[in-house]
């Protein structure tokens, strides 16, 4: 093409993405940081030649179906793909790439610690302190469960199914096991210390934590429904870094109402930012604010990967991330 191909970002983006987007292509960056609603996605995509967005931009049929539109490339700054209709996409011939890999590690640590907080209760003895109701060390105070050596579930053994499983099996001696949908190999599970279970309810019924993975896709949303979750031990721990919808609120909520479960630990949420608000009373559910990635080195790696993705392109070679 000729000139910089025109790029339009959704959000702001760390300092170092945002010069270097400017170096490389004639770029609109996000002023004041909010989520667009339809008509402003649909906007953008006429007036660039490819947007930059995030998982916070839900661009369904309705914002392809955009007349004129100019863009030819969506270039999503995240792994998730359940924001984008890539069915749409396709049809409409816009590639769609994403940034896996550089926030595995990030979103692996995060689950760890949504696992050591929820087990040993480290939001309820932080609220207790800062409010002042904190008397001292005693014997019966806040006790939680012992995270080392207990048993872990991962289901989806994607990259930071596989990330978490090295962390828990390795570094916390746990017993991990993992369904996944596909076949791993068997070098794959032990380099990471999971075994195998041929199914999620084989998975759910030995496990003392289960650590969702999946991306959220027809088949997966809603798999922690009621009947999965009875079929977990008592006082068994949900943890969710994958997304909101993987799991069935109302069912989660009557399980740690009702002291089936011990606790959950969540980092996603359907229809976030808003969460179901009963959560907020439970003591025994850590909450994080969608944190998996937040981290100045990876937001940072996975800018250059959405810049690589774009420029490639445009140059006409073979785009790296490509989804669609
Ligand atoms: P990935 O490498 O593609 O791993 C996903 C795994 O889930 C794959 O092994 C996949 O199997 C498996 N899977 C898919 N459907 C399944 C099903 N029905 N039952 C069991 N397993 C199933 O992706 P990733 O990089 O690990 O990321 C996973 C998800 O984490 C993302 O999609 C995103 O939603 C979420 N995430 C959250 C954060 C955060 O900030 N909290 C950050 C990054 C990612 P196949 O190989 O057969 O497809």
């Amino acid at each position: 093409m000729n000139g910089r191909p025109r790029v339009i970002v959704t959000r702001r983006l760390p300092a170092a993405v945002e010069q270097a987007l400017g170096e490389h292509f004639d770029v609109v960056l996000s002023r004041d940081d909010h989520q667009w609603n339809p008509p402003e996605l649909q906007r953008a995509l006429s007036e660039c030649d490819a947007l930059l967005c995030t998982i916070s931009d839900r661009i369904g049929a309705g914002v392809f179906a955009a007349s004129p539109r100019r863009a030819r490339m969506i270039a999503s700054f995240g792994v998730g793909l359940d924001h984008i209709d890539l069915e749409a996409a396709a049809a409409h011939e816009i590639v769609v790439t994403n940034t896996p890999g550089v926030l595995t590690d990030c979103t692996a640590d995060i689950t760890m610690a949504l696992v050591l907080e929820t087990l040993r209760r480290a939001g309820e003895g932080e609220r207790e302190l800062r409010a002042g109701r904190w008397t001292g060390w005693r014997p019966t105070h806040l006790l939680g469960r012992k995270v080392t050596g207990r048993t872990l579930g991962i289901v989806g053994l994607g990259r930071i199914g596989l990330a978490v499983a090295r962390r828990a099996h390795f570094g916390f001696g746990m017993r991990v096991l993992g369904f996944s949908r596909s076949t791993i190999s068997s070098e794959t599970l032990a380099e990471h210390g999971v075994e195998p279970v041929a199914s999620l309810e084989a998975l759910l019924a030995e496990v003392d934590i289960v650590s969702l993975h999946c991306p959220s896709t027809p088949e997966t949303r809603g798999m922690m429904n009621a009947s999965r979750i009875a079929m977990l031990k008592p006082g068994s721990f949900v943890i969710n870094t994958a997304r909101g919808d993987l799991v069935d609120d109302d069912a989660l909520i009557a399980a740690l109402i009702n002291g089936h479960l011990g606790g959950a630990g969540l980092d996603v949420y359907a229809g976030e930012p808003h969460l179901d608000r009963r959560y907020l009373g439970l003591e025994q559910a850590v909450l994080l604010p969608h944190l998996g990635s937040a981290t100045r080195e990876t937001r940072e790696a996975m800018g250059q990967l959405a810049i690589q993705s774009i420029s490639a392109f445009f140059a006409g070679d073979v785009v790296p991330n490509r989804v669609v």
